[in-house]
């Protein structure tokens, strides 16, 4: 025993992305003794919210799996600790007997905690997959993805810094986003502020960020398409577009012109719920107040029948505007989005992907492979797998007639706990090596404990299996530092090491632009911001912009329910938070947001314990009653236990469109319509 007090640089295990917070950790005899925020971190500046602070409770934490366990029948009776080789044999055995096509590997965000912006984890089990030649799946379909299909068939996928936004923007739309999803976005918001930009929310409902807003626009959810193209209407309408950039740097405007010829405020107003008045307003304000840049949110935005249009529509209004390549313009940070210039290196190995019968990434179609017996085993890291995807009764279903399921996590969940054979225990985010980006800066998560109880990483259990698979090349480093060497070595991260990065604090800016398309080159087919896609066109859908009807689920059913973020929870994390005392004092279950004039019509009030549900199953939680909702609409977190079992698991686009971009844009539409009873 030293006692002596070692402070370590590294960073909050959640992915906030793009907000990720810097931490320190202090250990005193190989015992994490305390957390603090990073004062000297570029992005957080000290910053760190409950969920940063409670993930301390991680460690020591005696809810945490820490030894193998295998059960034989799925009831929580008869799980038994065995050891590591107990464990690998038993589901090698199982993984043979399935075939390689009839195995399924899903990283959940679970394993990106201390790797998040690189993905080395996600990276390597796709790494595992191509060589093994088993199935697997994008995770960014139960994300962003088709808020990226819609941005990337503009060509607008890259984004403008935080730091750009808060020096140069004269306006701030936050347009379904919110601080609570990306806190460090905040600073430089009300910097912005401070020097006169006008800040407007719009949202289905008055967010945190609402109530600092100069203007706030309520729009029905999946109308957000409506109201951009009412605003490109006024634009083009008023002659208030700039007609050199989009010479210069657009197609199809003459298309576009024709097409919202039609779509005016009047229609508008009818779809979205605001006043035609106010969508001319703020029409006139976007295009009269440049640079004035567009925030769009995370994900919630991202899931509903229409999420993709929603995108596609939004990211035409900059090009109207001549807003692309110009500071303090154009898209602002969001999740899973890059700066320009930012990279890393692919370890994937897809072009050594072994030919076999692959299920594409489209959600529907997994969960019916689930269901069919395409699929008969199925190894998940660091996932809920039935809080993540949607239609979650049926895919619960499908999960009960597999023959293997396999979690590697911190703690039980509801998906291991219905549905596993095998749990294995995954090491915490300090218990590792790892490193993780912003859209400016990379940063050292450094290894500051050893391991608790048995605990191994997703590097270590993916390479045992491929040894007892005899699948060759599944991990040719020598260590983990040298793997994200490896991913590191990319002109965007300045080819920095984990070496250099010990040697610089933990950190190193990215080699990158401040200002998304600088040199108005876009990543689209014609090289140019497209308002008409022949991509689009070529796989069916709408190749202008457009809005579609909302599709409800029946008139039984009448209120839309809205998803988001708070500040007390991620998702699913750690057992939907119960887990670690302080997110679970703080955030104990689901609240339902409702009107006040929707309560009183169902005899409900503030704190009533409630019964949400639709045709597709339900789930139980408390009311909220409030004005800062509209009648009609209801709202609540995500990631809470049994919200799945209400949205739909439907298909939105097809199966040729998936590989368009990167990321795959397979996610199911994740809508719902509900009724709430009293519980
Ligand atoms: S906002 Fe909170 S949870 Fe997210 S990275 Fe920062 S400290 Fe962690």
């Amino acid at each position: 025993m030293t006692g002596a007090t070692q402070k370590i640089p590294t960073m909050c295990p959640m992915n906030c992305h793009p907000t990720l917070c810097g931490m320190v950790a202090e250990v005193e005899d190989g015992k994490l003794v305390k957390i603090t925020g990073n004062k000297d971190h570029p992005d957080s500046q000290g910053f760190l919210c409950v969920r940063g602070q409670a993930a301390a409770e991680i460690i020591g934490n005696p809810k945490r799996v820490l030894k193998p366990m295998v059960r034989d029948r799925r009831n929580d009776a008869s799980w038994r600790e065995v050891d590591w080789d107990q464990a690998l044999d038993f589901i090698t055995s199982r993984l043979r007997i399935a075939g390689r096509e009839r195995t399924a590997i899903w990283g959940g965000h679970g394993i990106l905690a201390n790797n998040y912006g690189l993905a080395s984890s996600g990276q390597l089990l796709a790494r595992f997959a191509n060589l093994y030649g088993c199935q697997s799946w994008v995770p960014a379909m139960i994300c962003w993805g088709m808020g990226g299909f819609g941005l990337g068939l503009t060509g607008a996928l890259e984004v403008n810094t935080k730091e750009d936004i808060s020096a140069n923007s004269n306006l701030i739309i936050m347009w379904g986003a919110n601080f609570h999803s990306q806190p460090n976005t905040t600073r430089h918001v009300r910097a912005a502020q401070k020097r006169g930009a006008k800040l407007v929310t719009i949202d289905v409902r008055r967010t945190e960020v609402a109530a600092q807003s100069d203007d706030v626009f309520l729009l029905k959810p999946g109308s957000d398409a409506a109201l951009a193209l009412a605003m490109m209407h006024v634009i083009i309408a008023e002659d208030l577009a700039d007609a050199d950039f989009i010479a210069q740097h657009t197609i199809g405007f003459t298309e576009l012109r024709d097409h919202v010829a039609d779509l005016t405020p009047e229609w508008a107003a009818t779809e979205t719920g605001i006043p035609a008045d106010r969508i001319t307003a703020l029409a006139h304000d976007y295009a009269n107040s440049q640079p004035a840049a567009i925030i769009m949110g995370g994900s919630s935005i991202h899931k509903g029948a229409n999420a993709w249009q929603s995108a596609r529509a939004i990211s035409c209004l900059p090009a109207l505007v001549g807003g692309y390549g110009v500071a303090g313009s154009g898209l602002g940070e969001r999740h899973g989005a890059r700066a320009h210039g930012a990279g890393f290196q692919s370890i994937t190995a897809d072009d050594q992907r072994k030919p076999g019968t692959y299920v594409p990434s489209q959600m529907s179609e997994i969960t019916e492979s689930l269901d069919d017996g395409r699929v008969k085993a199925l190894l998940l890291f660091g996932s809920n797998f039935i809080s993540s995807f949607a239609d979650a009764t049926r895919v619960a279903g499908a999960l009960d007639k597999l023959d293997l399921v396999v979690c590697h996590d911190l703690f039980m969940n509801e998906t291991a706990r219905r549905h596993a054979d095998v749990v294995l225990p995954a090491t915490a985010w300090l218990e590792d090596v790892g490193c993780k980006a912003t859209h400016t800066h990379v940063y050292l998560a450094e290894k500051v404990l050893e391991a608790e109880g048995e605990a191994r990483p997703v590097q270590d259990v993916v390479r045992d299996l491929a040894n007892r698979l005899d699948v060759d090349d599944v991990y040719p480093w020598s260590s983990q530092e040298e793997m994200l060497d490896t991913v590191l070595d990319h002109p965007g991260t300045g080819y920095a090491t984990i070496a250099d990065l010990r040697k610089n604090g933990g950190m190193a800016p990215m080699n990158v632009s401040h200002v998304a398309y600088p040199t108005h080159a876009f990543a689209t087919p014609s090289g140019k911001i497209e308002f008409y896609s022949e991509r689009a066109r070529s796989v069916g859908l709408p190749p202008l912009p457009s809005h579609s009807d909302i599709v409800t689920d029946g008139d039984a059913y009448p209120l839309a329910l809205g998803t988001g973020r708070t500040l007390t929870q991620f998702h699913a994390f750690y057992d939907h938070g119960q887990a670690l005392p302080l997110l679970a004092k703080r955030d104990p279950g689901g609240i339902l947001w409702l009107s006040p004039s929707d309560a009183m019509a169902r005899g409900l009030g503030d704190g009533d314990a409630i019964r949400i549900f639709n045709h597709r199953g339900g789930f139980d939680a408390k009311a909220h009653v409030t004005d800062q909702i509209p009648s009609g609409v209801v709202w609540m977190r995500d990631g809470v236990a049994g919200l799945n079992n209400v949205t739909s698991g439907d298909k939105v686009l097809p199966d040729n469109a998936l590989d368009f971009f990167y990321f795959t844009v397979g996610s199911a539409k994740f809508a719902a319509n509900v009724e709430v009873t009293k519980g």
